[in-house]
């Protein structure tokens, strides 16, 4: 099993670090090196590998100094690693990589950037959606169209139910409101609304949260059809 700690960078992004049951150390998204450093000093660790999610800098302008400070290994989606500085090596869909003793699977998962990957780890069902799927949301599709991120959020949906997110950004509050627009009357939302604020007010980030959960309550994974999700897209982006 992994154990994973948030960390808090930017403005409001989530790097995570994971360390493995025997110790391989790595980070997720490290869009600054500072936090994440802080992060491994108060834990006593250095660390192996870094993993993005996508090229956004927003997820990758940490690699450069974590790099050369750990001499960590910068694992990047196959598809994008030209548009990655510092990777080492690129991963594709399916690809299995072994982070220590734990098991990593890669799912390819295109819509808001061109090769965006998400990685599972089965035994500890969790999985780092990067800003493919948000709590409460899915991301914006600058490079990809609707029906790719829609089969992309199928595959997510396909996961065991108790799979936990931890995606890129707390926007959960937020979206909930969007989500709230286009479901009203669904007594879940209003229930998730009131423990995410309790949440927020705590200063506790909102991730994680389970698969099942947002299916119970993320409109984007409820959607029906592609038709529905294309048009819950578009109004999320006027929202
Ligand atoms: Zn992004
Ligand atoms: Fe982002």
């Amino acid at each position: 099993m992994i154990a994973v700690t948030v960390i808090p960078v930017l403005k409001d992004n989530y790097a995570y670090l994971i360390r493995s049951s025997d110790g391989v150390t790595a980070v997720v998204d490290p869009g600054d090196a500072g936090p994440v450093i802080k992060a491994l000093e108060r834990e006593g660790l250095t660390l192996d590998y870094i993993l993005n999610t996508h090229h956004h800098g927003d997820h990758t302008a940490g690699n450069k100094d974590l790099k050369t400070r750990y001499g960590a290994i910068v694992l990047a989606p196959g598809a994008e690693r030209d548009r990655i500085a510092s990777s080492d090596q690129g991963l594709k869909d399916g690809e299995l990589f072994m982070l220590g003793k734990d098991e990593m699977r890669c799912i390819e998962t295109p819509g808001h950037t061109a090769g965006a990957l998400c990685y599972y780890f089965p035994e500890s069902k969790t999985l780092f959606t990067g800003d493919t799927l948000f709590l409460m949301g899915c991301g914006r599709l600058f490079e990809g169209t609707p029906a790719q991120m829609y089969d992309s959020l199928s595959k997510i949906a396909a996961l065991p139910d108790d799979t936990l997110i931890y995606c890129g950004h707390e926007y959960t509050l937020d979206l909930l409101d969007f989500c709230l627009t286009v479901e009203p009357d669904n007594p879940k939302l209003a229930e998730r609304k009131a423990h995410e604020i309790k949440k927020r007010k705590q200063g506790e980030p909102t991730v994680p949260a389970s698969l099942a959960l947002e299916k119970q309550t993320n409109v984007f994974l409820r959607a029906k059809t592609l038709e529905q999700f294309t048009e819950y897209r578009r109004l999320m982006n006027d929202f």
